[in-house]
């Protein structure tokens, strides 16, 4: 069985701010990790590769050289390949054209029965990537998987819902999106550090995948960004005093009359 799992390597958001005046990320020295739901993603891969040791697990990420760093921590967890996607065309991409470059890889990689990837990406969080992808190669989807149970060539899932989940089952090749309730990631081993740095990972640009110049980077990408901005900090809220309950009510009452609101 052949597992990609697509992986973005994401700058640590607990640590990131916004420039108040050109309204972009402040990435100067905030340390980039490997996004949340997709070690959840490799997590659920290796499971499989846990079991029947054939299973090949293969990690594609489209990014900065630098994702090198990202994608070495992935096989140092256990998988078994790791691929590159960069390019200076890539540049500039929203999901459209990401979603274009990476499936033009997997397309590349070939036999593939299921693809991993995270809900969302801490940084542009918009889940679009994913089932884009799936789009683009013309295979089913489910997203928000909490539980995963693979039997032959069906897959049974547990898709969460705000309040409970759905229960699907679809034939492979298919196209999954992890959250991270599905598992607990496990840590790199001593044996996967040392084959990570051991371990060749190939950079594929433009002319290595089925892709056209048209079809990638900021260009070819139908969204913009227009604005970016942290949110004014709310004033303070009023705190309603009173001694006894009612007084607290009248109180309230009193402030949403003044204010027209009843
Ligand atoms: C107009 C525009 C211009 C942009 N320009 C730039 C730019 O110049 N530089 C820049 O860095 N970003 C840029 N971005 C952001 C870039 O488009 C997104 O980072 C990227 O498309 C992924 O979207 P997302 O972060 O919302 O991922 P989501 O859709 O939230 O991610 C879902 C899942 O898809 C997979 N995935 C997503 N991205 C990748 C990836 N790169 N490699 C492997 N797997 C992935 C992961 O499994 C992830 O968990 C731009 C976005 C827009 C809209």
């Amino acid at each position: 069985m052949n597992v990609i799992v697509c992986a973005k390597q994401v700058p640590n958001t607990n640590e990131v701010r916004i420039d108040p005046v050109k309204g972009t990320l402040i990435r100067d020295g905030v340390p980039s990790i490997l996004n949340p739901d997709d070690a959840n993603a490799l997590e659920e891969a290796l499971k499989l590769k846990d079991e029947n040791p054939e299973t090949k697990v293969t990690v594609i990420s489209m990014g900065p050289d630098q994702a090198k760093e990202m994608l070495r921590e992935c096989l140092a967890m256990g998988a078994d390949e790791a691929i590159l996607l960069s390019d200076r065309a890539f540049g500039g991409s929203d999901t459209y054209t990401t979603s274009n470059a990476i499936s033009s890889a997997i397309r590349k990689i070939g036999d593939y029965d299921i693809i991993f990837c995270g809900r969302q990406a801490i940084d542009g969080d918009t889940a679009q990537v994913g089932p884009q992808i799936a789009e683009k190669l013309d295979v089913p989807q489910v997203t928000y998987m909490q539980e995963f149970k693979l039997e032959g060539d069906e897959v049974t899932v547990q898709r969460q819902l705000e309040d409970g989940y759905e229960l699907i089952r679809v034939k492979t090749p298919v196209m999954l999106t992890a959250v991270k309730e599905l598992n607990e990631p496990r840590y790199m081993t001593m044996d996967g550090i040392y084959r990570a740095y051991e371990t060749e990972i190939p950079v594929w640009g433009i002319h290595d995948v089925d892709v056209e110049p048209a079809q990638v980077g900021l260009k070819a990408s139908p969204t913009n960004v227009y604005r970016s901005f942290t949110p004014e900090p709310k004033g303070k809220g009023v705190m309603i005093e009173g001694k006894t309950n009612q007084e607290k009510v009248d109180s309230l009452m009193a402030r949403l009359k003044e204010k027209h609101i009843i």
